[in-house]
């Protein structure tokens, strides 16, 4: 671990991240990613070798890459195999996914079967609550339930079409279709909207560009196996 961020105290444990305090910083925190992985509301649990160091690489890499292109993350530095530093934010409690190519739960909602494109990319947004199954919401709910002003639902909407519009070629350029991927976004001390969490297989739907063979969590998910293989490979891809 860097000399420069003390690990202080302890402050949240979600799936697949610890968060820990830095000593003597206000605001920035150390992002931990753990090997653990669950699926369908953490009602499957288990573990994949090595998750947490390539899943923090693999972030790294693709919050870097963002930065430079204008996007407003959290991402700092990474310090250690499986930490990085990063902005702490007051997380919005939406989970924003967008989608290029029909696949999961879009499946249950519409006519299309997997593999289709979408002429346009959809953008959804789940309410953030384990207890109530993050359920998909529209922006009058965010609005009325005052999880999210208008001005907090336009700027989610914008800056992950234009996150989508980045990372497209990024994928393409390394022989993988972004199917689709979830986004989370806080607020930073002065109130600015940042993107946090983690873009990483976990929260991406990644297929081989010629084989649309599956290189992400739903091979976790649906028992596929060469789970750890699959996370390795999307590394190596990525990180050029
Ligand atoms: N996703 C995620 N966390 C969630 C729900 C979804 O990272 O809690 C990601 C998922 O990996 C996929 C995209 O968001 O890349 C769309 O997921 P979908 O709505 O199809 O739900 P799922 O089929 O994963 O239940």
């Amino acid at each position: 671990m860097s000399e420069k961020y003390i690990k202080d105290k302890f402050l949240y444990e979600g799936k697949a991240k610890k968060l820990y305090t830095i000593k003597g910083s206000k605001d920035l925190l150390i992002q931990e990613f753990k090997d653990d992985a669950t699926a369908f509301n953490a009602l499957k649990k288990g573990t994949i070798e090595n998750k947490g160091i390539i899943n923090n690489e693999i972030t790294a890499y693709i919050f870097n890459f963002l930065k430079k292109n204008g996007i407003k993350t959290h991402f700092v530095e990474k310090i250690s195999d499986s930490e990085m530093v990063v902005k702490r934010l007051k997380i919005i409690l939406i989970e924003v996914v967008v989608r290029n190519i029909a696949a999961g739960s879009l499946l249950k909602k519409t006519n299309f079967t997997e593999g289709k494109v979408l002429k346009d990319p959809i953008v959804e947004f789940y309410y953030k609550d384990d207890a109530l199954g993050d359920p998909l919401i529209n922006d009058s709910h965010a609005l009325a339930m005052g999880i999210a002003t208008e001005s907090d639902m336009k700027t989610l909407k914008k800056m992950a079409e234009a996150i989508n519009s980045l990372l497209k070629p990024f994928f393409k350029k390394r022989h993988l279709k972004l199917v689709d991927f979830k986004l989370e976004f806080g607020k930073d001390s002065k109130g600015k909207i940042m993107l946090g969490d983690e873009i990483t297989p976990d929260t991406c739907r990644l297929w081989d560009d010629k084989t649309n063979e599956k290189l992400d969590k739903d091979r976790f998910r649906f028992d596929l196996g060469k789970v750890n293989e699959s996370y390795v490979e999307v590394k190596k891809r990525i990180c050029i």
